[in-house]
């Protein structure tokens, strides 16, 4: 069965990491909207030139936006089979004209929660390759890890809005937008919580069981 997967949660709850390998058990892409905005404003089109600002303060993008590149990516061939949607509803506007998108197609939700200390210490400490997009923590083990990428030998660099200073305020923009997204699908029978707090390889376990259950319901 197509799997369609709402990872959600804030900055620094592992979303994306967690969002990438169950998409990958599925063969299923997974869709962050954070990596589209990035990649807009790196090839410096229309769209990246817009919001450049507005993400390197943690602000979100507008909602229309945000929704006309998720519409676009929805109809791309992989993902009629099915996707893991990472970042995105941010908004509880977002998540309505989501509703709207998929036209009542069967949506598993899973809320990863972290508390806001811990988030805002992995955050810093999290680095990404420039090469090939891995993420890891510069608090994991071995000091070299912190320069360059076991995957590919990459450089390791801080995302612009990873300083404390702007996570914070990302967190901000978080309870106060993202939050009430929670409120629109916890009712929902498809939705469940996990505890992101624990190893990523448990959160992971908690998240796989957390589909299959949803799955079996259906
Ligand atoms: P992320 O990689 O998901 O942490 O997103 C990085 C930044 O991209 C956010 O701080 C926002 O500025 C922007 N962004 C990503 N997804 C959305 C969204 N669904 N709505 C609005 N802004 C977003």
């Amino acid at each position: 069965m197509a799997l369609r997967l709402l990872v959600l949660g804030p900055p620094g709850a592992g979303k994306g990491t967690q969002a990438l390998r169950i998409a990958r058990d599925h063969g299923v892409p997974k869709i962050s909207t954070g990596d589209m905005l990035r990649d807009a404003v790196t090839s410096g089109s229309p769209l990246g030139v817009l919001i450049r600002e507005t993400m390197a303060q943690g602000q979100l993008v507008s909602d229309d936006a945000i929704v006309a590149l998720v519409r676009e990516r929805l109809h791309d061939d992989d993902a009629q089979k099915g996707f893991v949607l990472d970042g995105f509803p941010r908004t509880v506007a977002q998540a309505n004209a989501l509703d709207g998108l998929l036209k009542g197609s069967a949506l598993a939700v899973v809320e990863i929660q972290v508390p806001d200390e811990e988030l805002v210490r992995r955050v810093r400490g999290r680095r990404i390759c420039e090469r090939c997009g891995t993420t890891v923590s510069a608090f994991d083990g071995d000091p070299a890890l912190a320069q360059e990428c076991k995957t590919c030998g990459g450089r390791l660099v801080q995302r612009s809005d990873d300083s404390e200073t702007v996570v914070r305020d990302r967190l901000k923009v978080y309870w106060r937008e993202t939050q009430p997204v929670i409120g629109f699908y916890e009712d929902r029978p498809t939705f469940r919580r996990v505890d992101g707090s624990v190893a990523p390889v448990d959160v992971y376990a908690a998240i796989a069981a957390a589909v299959a259950s949803v799955s079996a319901e259906r």
